[in-house]
């Protein structure tokens, strides 16, 4: 059986009586890329503080790596990676500047030029870190979580505002990671990274999982399958949704090819912003 690397039971926060994160349990298998998926305010941030040993868990527990993260929150420090929405770096100091002072902090010896090729950045080695796009200081912050090579990274919502090059950068690092071996637990509320990216993706709403498994899995769940049939009408075209799994639709189809002047036709699958609409009722972008 594969190696459970991060694993929960009825874990458990609130802020002053509000729910957070409301009794998930749920694991996290070696070299697998967990996306954490739910809208804002879904209990994210708080699960992810509770895995790195930040917030004690109020109810339940939670082990990375063997640990109990209120136990042993040192040792699971040293080997895991962390990267939070927040920038924790010097502006005025160089990415080198920042990075070597990082890695002295954890009293690390580290390669600096070998981590910045990890997330193509020796370009902007000996800018300041306050002259560099949004997307670069990124790529440094992701830099950071890894000079003391972790064996899990924590990525709470990485491409958070980032343009869509700078973001699809740090995916790209995120999936060269986890061809290393390393296993992350990704939050977000962008089901197409989601999707992108993630072995299994958790959906979280209000506190709770509602849902986990494969993006494949999730999206056939709902049997929303469909073939989409394009007709050239007098008006312009129309067209017509026929579920894949409705026994009705060989026949319909045929008809169609029959009768219409057919322009398009071809299978389109239902979205995870779709399947967590019909679990939830909400929308994950907001
Ligand atoms: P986001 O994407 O907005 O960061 P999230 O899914 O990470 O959302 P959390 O930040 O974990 O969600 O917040 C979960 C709930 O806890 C929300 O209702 C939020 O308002 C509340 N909350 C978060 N931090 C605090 C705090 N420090 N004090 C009080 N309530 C908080």
């Amino acid at each position: 059986m594969a190696e459970k690397i991060i694993e929960t039971e009825n874990l458990t926060y609130s802020y002053d009586g509000n729910m957070a994160v409301d009794h998930i349990s749920f694991s996290v298998e070696k070299g697998e890329i967990l996306g954490f998926l739910g809208p804002n305010g879904a209990g994210k941030t708080t699960t992810v503080k509770m895995l790195t040993g930040q917030f004690a868990p109020q109810e339940g527990r939670a082990r990375v790596l063997g640990f109990d993260v209120a136990q042993e929150p040192k040792k699971i420090h040293e080997k895991i990676g962390v990267c939070f929405e927040e920038k924790n770096l010097y502006p005025r100091l160089s990415v080198k500047e920042n990075l070597e002072f990082f890695a002295n902090l954890f009293g690390i010896e580290v390669d600096i030029d070998s981590l910045l090729k990890r997330v193509d950045l020796s370009k902007w080695i000996n800018d300041r870190v306050e002259t560099l796009s949004k997307g670069l200081q990124q790529r440094v912050m992701f830099a950071r979580s890894l000079i003391n090579d972790p064996d899990v990274l924590f990525l709470d919502e990485p491409t958070s505002g980032l343009d869509p090059i700078s973001a699809d950068a740090i995916r790209n690092i995120i999936l060269s990671e986890k061809k290393k071996g390393k296993t992350v637990f990704l939050t977000t509320h962008n089901m197409m990274e989601a999707d992108k990216l993630s072995d299994r993706v958790a959906f979280i709403n209000e506190g709770k999982i509602v849902a986990l498994d494969t993006p494949e899995n999730l999206k056939l769940k709902l049997g929303k399958k469909a073939l989409k049939v394009k007709m050239r009408t007098e008006k312009g075209f129309e067209e017509e949704t026929l579920p894949l799994r409705d026994p009705e639709t060989p026949k319909k189809a045929k008809e169609l090819l029959e009768k219409r002047n057919i322009a398009t036709i071809h299978t389109q699958e239902a979205t995870l912003e779709e399947v967590f609409m019909k679990l939830t009722g909400r929308k994950l972008e907001q």
